[in-house]
């Protein structure tokens, strides 16, 4: 497949993704962009669950986010946490009916069914490429990662435990499934 293919195909699939999230969004009455935001709080982690990490991953700025929450909020669909050490600092957490609409929005159901036939092989190849393309096109663009605690150059491991390096925190086996705004792939130090 040539460079051009390559662009074209991801051009048409991503369109297809934002129109199935402009048709589930619009059955809950929200912006592709309030569920774009309701699923990254649902995947990231206790460090990234603020206006500032959800400004940093939809590279949006913070007035715009602000007014995202405020809707969600307002909607029952996620839940504010005020920080146990800086007051400044507020966390946000989808709520049960926040998850219950995610899981009718994510995967995309062209995704589903366009995968239904293959192994879990083959969807887990694809998934492994589709991650490499992401932190090579990341890198290039020098922007943040965004990826999976367990593939953080600070997780350590020590017996069965994990352990922030650069908080110095104990992390718990579904934390390290998280994303994470502090992520760095090993190779970066
Ligand atoms: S190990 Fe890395 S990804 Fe995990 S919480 Fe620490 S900084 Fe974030």
């Amino acid at each position: 497949m040539s460079l051009k293919q390559v662009h074209n195909t991801l051009e048409r699939l991503c369109n297809l993704l934002r129109v199935e999230a402009r048709e589930q969004g619009a059955g809950g009455g929200l912006l592709p962009v309030q569920l774009e935001a309701l699923h990254y709080l649902f995947q990231c982690n206790r460090y990234s669950d603020t206006v500032q990490g959800v400004t940093e991953y939809l590279g949006q700025t913070k007035g715009t986010v602000s007014q995202t929450l405020k809707v969600l909020e307002n909607r029952g669909l996620i839940t504010r946490h005020p920080d146990s050490s800086d007051r400044r600092l507020v966390h946000f957490r989808p709520s049960r009916s926040g998850r219950r609409q995610l899981a009718h929005a994510v995967p995309a159901r062209f995704l589903s069914a366009a995968l239904e036939t293959k192994s879990a092989t083959e969807t887990q190849q694809l998934a492994d490429d589709l991650i490499e393309l992401l932190r090579t096109a990341q890198e290039t663009r020098a922007m943040k990662t965004f990826g999976a605690c367990k593939t953080c150059r600070f997780n350590e491991r020590v017996a069965s435990r994990f352990r922030c390096g650069l908080t110095g925190e104990s992390l718990s086996k579904p934390d390290t499934e998280k994303i994470c705004r502090e992520h760095q792939y090993p190779e970066a130090c």
